[in-house]
């Protein structure tokens, strides 16, 4: 498989290269240069399977052959043999119509495991047969920074340098990534928001020398290969409900757009999916581009789905480049335009090409509490604020009354053990695999909001490439 960039103008490069990619060097993102497709027959024989075998059967034709199909499997049976559920990804039944896809299982209690743990053992694989030592930089709200320290806590030739705001996430969002006292893995707290982190992070990579001479690398959700390990539960859920006979609808609590462009990917595929509700709370940009055609960024406000709390979405511009046909010196005008107005509007024929797909709602926090209250009073479940903002748009789509809806569950309740407690009165327990989490020691560096600090801390604890 060819992986090109969504702005025309960066090197094809194979599955290998462009999971240690990241971004691509004209500014664009990887996809694949052409969707595979499983036939109905190939879908039907998904039926029963495992979810380390489905994961094979879906990713495959991506990863071509960077990997044979025994280190493939060997790699997910790897992978999500860490998930504390036989099944990885179960699906419960709430009501009549609705089912929650609990993504939650993985060592750190978010959907971000299932694409992670992957790429981490992916990295290994790949870093194995080179000399290159990969630096791993990223900023992160809370789940992305835990995720990526699990997955990657020991691996060879790697480090990972993990910017989080000081005092900006919660508790044990932060001890899940500090009590990890491997030696590559690097802890700072910075004074300043997320929004100050994340462009630190940038401005690293922009640092043209620095990134070269560390071998900088990105694990957010702009690299393929998570979103390729995404594709594999939408089939794995779909085919349970009845696929390929029965299309399937699916709500998925959005932020940077790779979840639900997962799902899009499964579509183009050849699964049947009868909609992709994409849901926001407040911060409503890809609501409003979806449902009016105006994308425009407006400022950020704080909800109790933090994960969620994005303007800007990166993976949007992977779904822009379908709509605009798949041409790429288009896409990096309308994407240039963008980047210094912060607006674009969606012509109407492409607005059309995406309704055919997706629906989009903006679920405030009324709302969210209702949805977290019912499902506690009517199914007995706790659920976490994003997966209650993603049930609240599946309840109110408009669907036929025969198509299930499957909400995507993407963290567990007790990762936002406030939220939850405030909506129901009830306070989640923390599962037994993090229960030990208030009693171990912590590591991490407190340090300035400043690029040139930042860097000499990073200078002296990386393994430099030349
Ligand atoms: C990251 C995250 C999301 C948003 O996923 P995207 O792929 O960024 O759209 C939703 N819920 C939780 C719990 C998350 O950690």
């Amino acid at each position: 498989m060819r992986y090109i960039s969504t702005r025309g103008a960066a090197p094809v490069l194979d599955f290998e290269h462009v999971t240690l990619a990241g971004l691509a060097s004209d500014g664009g993102l990887y996809l694949p240069e052409t969707w595979p497709s499983l036939g109905r027959d190939e879908i039907a024989s998904l039926a029963g399977l495992s979810y380390v075998d489905t994961a094979v059967a879906v990713m495959a034709p991506f990863v071509g052959d960077a990997l044979s199909r025994e280190d493939l499997r060997g790699l997910c049976e790897a992978a999500y043999g860490r998930f504390h559920h036989a099944a990885v990804t179960p699906l419960v039944q709430l009501d009549a119509r609705n089912w929650l896809l609990e993504l939650f299982h993985g060592p750190t209690l978010a959907f971000k495991d299932v694409a992670l743990q992957l790429l981490g053992l992916l990295f290994e694989r790949f870093l194995s047969n080179r000399d290159t030592h990969l630096t791993v930089v990223g900023a992160t709200s809370g789940d992305t920074g835990s995720a990526a320290i699990d997955a990657l806590a020991g691996r060879a030739k790697v480090d990972i340098f993990m910017l989080h705001p000081h005092g900006r996430v919660s508790d044990v969002q932060r001890r899940q990534m500090t009590t990890v006292l491997a030696p590559n893995v690097h802890n700072i707290a910075i004074d300043g928001s997320f929004d100050d982190a994340q462009a630190l992070v940038k401005a690293m990579f922009a640092d043209r020398d620095f990134a070269g001479r560390f071998s900088l690398s990105a694990v957010n959700s702009i690299n393929w290969a998570r979103l390729m390990a995404q594709v594999v539960y939408y089939f794995y859920a779909a085919v349970r409900l009845g696929a390929p006979d029965r299309p399937v609808a699916f709500s998925v609590p959005t932020g940077n757009f790779g979840d639900v462009f997962a799902g899009y990917v499964a579509a183009k595929m050849g699964l049947p999916v009868a909609k992709l509700i994409v849901a926001t709370n407040v911060n409503d940009i890809l609501h409003r581009a979806l449902s009016a055609g105006d994308y425009s960024v407006g400022g950020v406000t704080p909800t109790a789905a933090p994960s969620m709390d994005i303007q800007v979405s990166s993976n949007f511009e992977r779904l822009l480049f379908d709509l605009h046909g798949r041409d790429g010196a288009a896409l990096a005008g309308a994407m240039q335009g963008f980047e210094s107005s912060r607006t674009m509007t969606l012509a109407q024929p492409m607005r059309d090409t995406a309704a055919a797909l997706f629906a989009s709602a903006r679920i405030d926090p009324d709302s969210m509490a209702l949805a977290m209250r019912s499902a506690s009073e009517t199914a007995c479940m706790l659920i976490d604020p994003h997966t209650a903002i993603g049930l609240a748009a599946a309840r109110g789509a408009d669907l036929p009354a025969e198509v299930p809806v499957v909400t995507l569950a993407t963290a567990h309740p007790a990762k936002f053990r406030d939220a939850v407690e405030r909506a129901t009165g009830q306070r989640p327990l923390l599962p037994a695999r993090i229960a030990g989490l208030f009693e171990r020691e912590e590591r991490y560096d407190h340090l300035p909001a400043d690029l040139a600090a930042i860097e000499a801390y990073v200078a002296e604890r990386a393994t430099p490439t030349r």
